[in-house]
């Protein structure tokens, strides 16, 4: 679907705006704004927009469908249940609440976003795959399971000494295998904004796979130096992830 003149308008203002201060980051974030923008998405989110930027941008949208909410960030949904110690796991489990931007186009969601709301929830409102979101929970109970036993092993089931070393952030061995999906997501599917699950990465026509495409098309629409620039990304880290023998991406 093309974009309107008002649309492309809107995305020309936004264009100028820093939404990241890392180049590659900051070209995923422009997906997410074109792809909220052209409503093909009805939320998009914004982690890493600094103070000054945040205003400017809040004015770009002021008059338009697309409203701009200051909110925290989405929070851990803790939908799994934790091996150890409840007087320990909840030393690893804080809420971080660093104001975030939202863009939404409904006064529904901007009300659900201003009242807190967890990663689930959000990974819906994003558009993520079912599959993906449900794979990135599985991850976080693996690897805070995996961060917690590091610091029981390095000093005990003592919550004393453990709320110590995290005070002192105190570096422990955490026994975790890196799968590599983030940079395979990147490689594969350079338009989403979410990490893709095993099942998307090594199937043909996965939930991500056709997310991926329409985004791409959107982006390639509108801008060009925006795509290629993903694409040239994208090559860059198949390319390194070959070069240091991890998983092949497909
Ligand atoms: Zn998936």
């Amino acid at each position: 679907m093309p974009l309107t003149d008002k649309q492309r308008r809107l995305y020309g203002l936004a264009n100028g705006i820093p939404l990241d201060e890392i180049p590659q980051e900051d070209a995923h974030e422009r997906v997410g704004l074109l792809t909220v923008i052209a409503d093909i998405r009805p939320v998009a989110l914004f982690l890493g927009v600094e103070e000054p930027d945040r205003l400017q941008l809040e004015r770009v949208f002021q008059h338009s469908e697309v409203k701009a909410t200051i909110a925290p960030g989405p929070a851990t949904a803790y939908t799994w249940e934790s091996h150890h110690r409840p007087g320990i796991t909840s030393l690893f489990r804080e809420r971080d609440d660093t104001p975030s931007l939202w863009l939404c186009h409904s006064s529904a969601h901007a009300r659900a976003i201003s009242d807190g709301m967890d990663q689930v929830a959000a990974g819906v409102l994003l558009r993520y795959p079912q599959c993906c979101i449900d794979a990135q929970q599985r991850e976080k109970a693996r690897f805070e399971s995996a961060v917690i036993a590091g610091y029981i092993r390095a000093f005990g089931e003592d919550t004393g000494k453990i709320t110590r070393a995290l005070l002192e952030d105190r570096k422990v061995e955490i026994d975790w295998e890196d799968d590599y999906r983030v940079q395979r997501t990147t490689a594969r599917f350079p338009f989403v904004q979410h990490i893709a699950c095993g099942a998307c990465l090594s199937s043909e026509s996965s939930p991500t796979d056709i997310l991926n495409s329409e985004y791409r098309q959107l982006v390639e629409d509108v801008d060009r130096h925006l795509s290629d620039y993903l694409l040239r990304i994208a090559k860059r880290v198949a390319d390194d992830l070959r070069k240091s023998a991890g998983p092949t991406p497909p």
